[in-house]
């Protein structure tokens, strides 16, 4: 499966519809997209699932009970920080990173 970044385009028109709409998002890294980077602090997360329910974009992977963000498809919307009701999860600048 080809990497999005890898891919040169010259134009908008080669561009597929959307590249979400048509279901290319497993090839298309949205991630790349992403100025703001969700860090969570697993000694201070309690394991409720909500920042996985409400991750508009399936970003949050739940691993041994715990919310793993993957990074080739989080956007960095924040939504996650926004709901978790244990502070768990703040938004970083990546260029901090
Ligand atoms: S919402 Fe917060 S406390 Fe709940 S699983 Fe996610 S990070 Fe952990
Ligand atoms: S920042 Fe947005 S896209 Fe990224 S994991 Fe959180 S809710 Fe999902």
């Amino acid at each position: 499966m080809p990497d999005d970044h890898e891919i040169n385009y010259n134009s908008y028109k080669e561009l597929p519809p959307s590249p979400i709409a048509t279901g290319s998002s497993l090839v298309f890294k949205t991630g790349g997209w992403r100025t703001m980077r969700p860090i969570i602090d697993l000694e201070k997360c309690k394991k409720c699932g909500i920042c996985w329910k409400y991750c508009p974009d399936v970003s949050i992977i739940i691993v041994e009970d715990l919310p793993k963000v993957d990074l080739d498809y989080c956007k960095g919307c924040g939504i996650c920080a926004n709901e978790c009701p244990f502070d768990a999860i703040v938004m970083v600048e990546e260029e901090s990173i």
